[in-house]
């Protein structure tokens, strides 16, 4: 039987970081897979490994049974889905429309509507998980939404990742995963200003990054990023302008359950620091740079 016969057409939308491990994952799992990508150039590794290469995301949708999009935030799915030569223009009935960039619960709400009115089911099935993992198929997928559209999606989803979640109905997938990188925003900017702290008083870095990173601080997040940091390599695995964007995004979500996140508030002005600094294409551990400066010594 061969790959077409198999398995049901995937367009995927968005070839950046993480689409393009995720486009890379289906081919590799013999989903035949339609790609865009705003800038076309992106596309050419993926037409390589045998991909078809649609000029619009209209284009990409048309004949396929699961479309994903994975791109940077509300105004880029609105774009993909509803705008100009938009997907859902050309979405067949009954198609999974699966959107797994970070987003608001409420856009997500809006494009569920918009799918329901066109006979389709959305997921909202944003990820765990960054580069590394986008590239091994090992994503966390967080699924909002209906079970029987989820089914159908499930074997793309096995393909791109090592787990699924069903978190609930439509929009707490979204909800979940700005939850999740509130957490992490907050810790990467905790962690910032204690190396700040650290340098600037002119302690040993090394030794003061072991003690925290083998203590009760050390998350995952924080030893990934306490290394980063150090060695300064900001070859972005998820840009620092994104985290910025799930921050804002999950303060603004908090609001419509009556909860204040004021620590993401506050991590919020290290990252607008950074993106003024002209950092945003950058690594999110880039947040420390700011920060740093020359040593006033141990006891300031
Ligand atoms: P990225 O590398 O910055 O890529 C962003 C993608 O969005 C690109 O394909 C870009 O197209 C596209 N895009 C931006 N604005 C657009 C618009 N107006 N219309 C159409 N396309 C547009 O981002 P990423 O790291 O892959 O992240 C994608 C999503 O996953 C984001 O929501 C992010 O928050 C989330 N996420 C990222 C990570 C991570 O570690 N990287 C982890 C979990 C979740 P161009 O190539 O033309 O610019």
């Amino acid at each position: 039987m061969s790959a077409d016969t198999a398995r049901p057409r995937v367009a995927l939308l968005g070839l950046g970081t993480m689409g393009s491990g995720m486009a890379r994952s289906l081919l590799g799992a013999g989903f035949p897979l339609t790609v865009w990508n705003r800038s076309a150039e992106r596309a050419a590794p993926l037409a390589a490994a045998g991909a078809r290469v649609a000029d619009s995301p209209r284009d990409a949708a048309t004949g396929a049974s699961i479309v994903i999009a994975m791109v940077a935030d509300d105004a880029a799915s609105r774009a993909v889905w509803l705008g100009d030569r938009g997907a859902l223009g050309a979405a067949a009935p009954d198609t999974v429309m699966v959107e797994s960039s970070t987003l608001t619960p409420e856009w997500v709400a809006e494009l569920a509507a918009a799918a329901d009115a066109r006979g389709c089911a959305l997921l909202d099935a944003p990820v765990t998980g960054s580069k590394t993992q986008a590239n091994a198929g090992e994503l966390l997928f967080l699924v909002g939404g209906a079970a029987a559209a989820l089914a159908r999606a499930r074997p793309a989803f096995e393909a791109m990742g090592r787990g699924v979640v069903h978190v609930g109905p439509t929009g707490s997938g979204a909800l979940l995963k700005l939850v999740n990188n509130f957490l992490c925003g907050v810790q990467a900017a905790s962690l910032a200003e204690a190396l700040a702290v650290v340098e600037r008083a002119g302690l040993d870095r090394d030794q003061a990054l072991e003690v925290l990173t083998n203590g009760a601080p050390g998350s995952p997040l924080i030893k990934t990023f306490a290394s980063r940091m150090a060695a300064r390599a900001y070859a972005p695995s998820f840009h620092l302008a994104l985290m910025r964007k799930d921050l804002v995004y999950a303060q603004r979500a908090a609001e419509r359950h009556g909860v204040t996140l004021t620590t993401a508030a506050t991590a919020q002005t290290a990252f607008d620091r950074a993106v003024d600094a002209g950092l945003g294409e950058q690594d999110v551990s880039a947040v420390v740079e700011p920060l740093r400066g020359g040593q006033t010594g141990p006891m300031g």
